[in-house]
């Protein structure tokens, strides 16, 4: 038996489909079958080829994709229950972690396993046994020690494709910034992993979320996940008009947390001026290298300033992410966040489309593409 892997070839270039073998499990790993994989943000860096310095130069053959659910196709020797310690059967819908963290380290001792200096990342170059590591193939193989979350039946397989990457970041960064009953947020950024920070804000507390962003079509999709104000980057040309805009929101004070998922270092001065006194910044938009900004450091002593950054998450976090979708599907429109499904051979029109959507000077684009694995 075979399935099919996308290789890339060369930077912001074709996939090739190529077929591999799919390998039997070894006890403690798990076969997956996939039917759902998303592209994300940073899988469009990895394929125009902004990564590199992170992931070095490109493999003879590339292969990536980390956001992704499907349906046990095998279990390996000794596997029977979920992280959460819930039966697994083949054919269950799953998601997982797509790093591994080690769990024996000082990091991970300290109940850090997002930081972890030695989890181990997926293998990008295509050919490596078992073959299947990344989410743009037929198949996953879930080595000993992964991660793995039954996805609730409510939840479609759709709504849960991000829920590996974007929300349980956002939900981890939310959480580890600290966010209380009662506070007031102010989101940068109203892209796939800001709207989803405006939605979790809601749902652990917030009192009032304020969102910016330029694009209005986002910024009415950011009423719908529960903003109960939006500054339109259009109307509010300067950062002094949009600091002064939080500040009239507060009485004055500023916002307890503000959270930069727009990827642009300028903002990250911007929001530090938003903060009220002993507030916090909670920095994930930034994802490729040297986003680099200037501050007063006498600012962030003078305001007791708490500056938080979030990448990866826990593997909890993910659990809480699948329970956060449950609780609330009837409440925000996740299905809203996807807005285009090709089938997993036409894999190069949705790189490229969702290419053309995020440069287009339009700025229209106001969610994101996802292959459907079986079609
Ligand atoms: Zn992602
Ligand atoms: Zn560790």
């Amino acid at each position: 038996m075979t399935g099919r892997v996308a290789v890339l070839k060369a930077y912001g270039g074709d996939f090739e489909l190529r077929e591999y073998p799919v390998p039997e499990p070894e006890p403690g790993a798990i076969l997956i079958r996939l039917t759902r994989a998303g592209v994300c943000g940073s899988d469009l860096h990895i394929w125009r080829g902004e990564m590199k310095e992170v992931y070095g130069g490109l493999p003879k053959d590339l292969t990536f994709g980390h956001e992704m659910c499907g349906r046990v196709a095998k279990l390996g020797a000794g596997v029977s229950v979920d992280a959460n310690g819930a039966p697994l059967h083949e054919g269950d819908r799953v998601t997982f972690l797509y790093f591994f963290p080690c769990g024996r380290c000082p990091v991970c001792l300290r109940d850090e396993m997002g930081s972890c200096p030695r989890k181990a990342r997926p293998n990008r170059v295509a050919g490596t046994p078992p073959y299947f590591n990344n989410a743009y193939g037929d198949y996953y193989y879930l080595r000993p020690g992964g991660f793995l979350f039954r996805i609730p039946d409510e939840v479609s397989d759709d709504i849960a494709t991000p829920a590996n990457c974007a929300l349980a970041q956002v939900l981890y960064g939310l959480t580890r910034a600290g966010v209380r009953l009662g506070d007031t947020v102010v989101i940068q950024g109203a892209g796939g992993l800001g709207l989803n920070a405006v939605a979790v804000a809601r749902d652990m507390g917030a009192d009032r979320v304020i969102v910016l962003d330029r694009v209005g079509a986002r910024l009415d999709l950011a009423r719908a996940f529960g903003a109960d104000h939006t500054l339109s980057l259009a109307e509010l040309t300067t950062p002094e008009k949009r600091i002064q805009a939080v500040m009239d929101l507060t009485g004055g004070f500023g916002a307890d947390m503000v959270a930069d998922f727009v990827g642009y270092p300028e903002v990250v001065p911007e929001g530090l001026r938003m903060l009220r006194g002993g507030g916090c910044y909670l920095e994930i938009g930034s994802i490729a290298p040297g986003n680099v900004f200037s501050y007063d450091a006498t600012a962030l002593v003078r305001g007791n300033t708490r500056i938080v950054g979030a990448s990866n998450y826990s593997p909890w976090a993910l659990g809480q992410a699948l329970s956060f979708l449950r609780r609330n599907l009837a409440r925000f429109p996740f299905a809203r966040l996807v807005s285009h499904v090709y089938p997993f051979a036409a894999i190069n029109d949705a790189f490229r489309e969702a290419d053309w959507q995020q440069r287009g000077n339009d700025g229209l684009r106001i969610s994101r593409a996802a292959l459907a694995m079986t079609d």
